[in-house]
């Protein structure tokens, strides 16, 4: 009898033999696999696992304790499609090899993606905020996935700027490759969300670098994400959650995500006109009001010392300080 592991190289050849849509055309999460998926490294540990956490920062079922041949990094964990995640619910209800809380170190949900794709002025309040008009499509940058940290990481100040803000978003992660999705089937390629942290240098992203929005937005360490990956399935409308940012306490930023102008399903959609997406890419769906750069009277920015926290409803907070 092959093992799990076996069975997925298995897929992965036949993959190659058919090509990528027909092999993902036949992953269908079945529903009921709602969990709260985790990276993590045990103390003095070095190399990542994957596990379910039991509940909002509680204990975690160690999924490689469960079963060697699970993938120890969420791509890959990913990529295995509906039999793993079916396997790791199976796991997680088991009520066996969990490991406390205390005893390990949470990473970020997803790290190494194949994209970071990001959404610029996506809520309605935060468009008003800036007196700029409602977008007819989907505003697209990126980020390097090098920039990636997890919950708890140090945000590095940067030599190169004196303008660093802040901007909390609802993340979606793929987990079905695609082309050309239609709105209407764009959900079975989500596996879920996370909380992510847009950390912009404003003077690289808007006066600099002839308007390149690039480099203001990808200087290490600025995309923690995390502290967990919630599938779709735990969240009953991921388009009405409260989401917030405070810096050392104080609120700054305090919307909803059903200010949202394009959601998952048109994001998800548009994006895969231009390029494929795969399990373990990231979307940030852009920040809603209250960012420093456009305080009045004057911008805020963050300084070395701050803390920042993003929270989101349903899914958890993210907390990181600047050094
Ligand atoms: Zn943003």
């Amino acid at each position: 009898m092959l093992c799990r592991f076996h069975r997925i190289l298995r897929g992965d050849r036949l993959k190659a033999i058919l090509g990528a849509s027909s092999f993902t055309r036949n992953f269908r999460p079945s529903s009921g696999l709602d969990m709260r998926l985790v990276q993590f490294v045990e103390e003095g540990g070095v190399f990542p696992r994957v596990g379910v956490e039991l509940s909002e920062g509680g204990d975690v079922v160690d999924l490689s304790a469960c079963d060697i041949t699970f993938p120890r990094e969420m791509t890959g964990f990913l990529r295995g499609g509906a039999e793993l995640l079916e396997s790791a619910k199976t796991a997680a209800v088991s009520g066996k090899n969990i490991v406390k809380r205390d005893g390990i170190k949470i990473q970020a949900p997803v790290t190494r993606p194949d994209k970071v794709l990001c959404v610029g002025q996506n809520y309605k309040d935060h468009c008003e905020e800036q007196g700029a008009p409602i977008p007819t499509e989907p505003v697209i940058f990126s980020k390097f996935s090098s920039c990636i940290i997890g919950p708890g990481d140090d945000i590095l100040y940067p030599d190169v700027s004196d303008a660093i803000d802040w901007e909390v978003e609802l993340v979606i992660v793929i987990g079905k490759a695609g082309k050309n999705i239609k709105e209407s089937e764009a959900m079975d390629h989500v596996i879920g969300y996370t909380v992510g942290h847009d950390v912009s240098a404003r003077d690289w992203q808007l006066q600099k670098n002839a308007g390149q929005w690039l480099l203001g937005k990808t200087m290490d360490t600025f995309c923690p994400i995390g502290p967990v990956l919630v599938t779709k399935d735990e969240l009953p409308d991921p388009h009405k959650l409260g989401i917030r940012c405070r810096v050392n306490g104080q609120t700054m930023q305090n919307s909803n995500t059903d200010q949202l102008i394009f959601k998952t399903e048109t994001l998800v959609s548009f994006i895969s006109r231009f390029v494929t997406l795969v399990p373990g890419d990231i979307i940030l769906t852009g920040t809603p009001p209250g960012v420093g750069v456009f305080r009045k009277p004057n911008p805020i920015y963050l300084k070395r010392g701050d803390v920042v926290e993003c929270e989101i409803d349903g899914i958890g907070t993210l907390t990181n300080k600047i050094v």
